[in-house]
């Protein structure tokens, strides 16, 4: 599976439709101080759920949208497009692209559509945590997280090791299945009391 392209349109200093397309491997993006490098990365984050403003270097979510510029007006909405490609199979669905689509206007009205289809985040994070992509992600590690990850606990590196690999879907199923295992048990006990009593 790889990043096949990234759209953006309204998403920062990008007014026009814009569309970067990644070949595998590696890719570089190049260009003077201030030109929008790490607006892609940001673009990437944002349409992958991020919800803190600053973690995409902004005051509130509304400064995605372009501010005008330029002489180029302002837009009244950000939409980012993320493809992936799928030919592996790595996501469990009968397609061949798997596109996310996040989209927010000035009002704060806005959603995310995965192949087409508007859905939830939730749907978009459950679909990507196979790929190492869903909630809490490393998909973007910034210059100073490097540090933070080489100097990090054991522990905590083997988190992040695991979400990177698909595998925290699986660590959150378990404890969902071990919280409704208490809660049964905790059923069961209270209907065997019952039963006692009325014996
Ligand atoms: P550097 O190499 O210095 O890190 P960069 O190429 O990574 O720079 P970015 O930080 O991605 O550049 O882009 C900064 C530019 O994006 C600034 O000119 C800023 O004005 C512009 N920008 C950011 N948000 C918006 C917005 N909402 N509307 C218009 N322009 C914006």
């Amino acid at each position: 599976m790889h990043l096949k392209s990234l759209t953006l349109k309204g998403f920062k200093s990008f007014p026009d439709r814009t569309r970067l397309e990644f070949d595998p491997g590696v890719s570089v993006v190049v260009g003077p101080n201030g030109s929008g490098k790490s607006n892609v990365t940001d673009a990437i984050l944002w349409v992958l759920g991020e919800q803190r403003p600053l973690a995409i270097r902004g005051q509130s979510m509304q400064d995605v949208i372009f501010g005008g510029g330029k002489g180029v007006k302002a837009r009244d909405a950000a939409e980012v497009e993320l493809v992936l490609d799928n030919a592996d199979g790595t996501v469990d669905l009968p397609v061949a692209e798997i596109s996310v689509i996040r989209r927010l206007d000035r009002s704060g009205d806005g959603g995310y559509r995965l192949n087409g289809a508007k859905c939830r985040l939730t749907d978009v994070q459950e679909v990507l945590s196979d790929t190492g992509l869903g909630k809490e992600a490393h998909s973007v590690v910034s210059q100073g997280r490097v540090e933070a990850i080489v100097t990090s606990k054991p522990k905590d590196r083997r988190l992040l090791i695991e979400e990177a690999a698909g595998l925290g879907k699986h660590r959150k199923r378990r404890r969902r299945a071990q919280l409704k295992l208490e809660r049964t048990r905790e059923n069961l006990d209270q209907a065997l009391l019952v039963e006692q009593e009325a014996r």
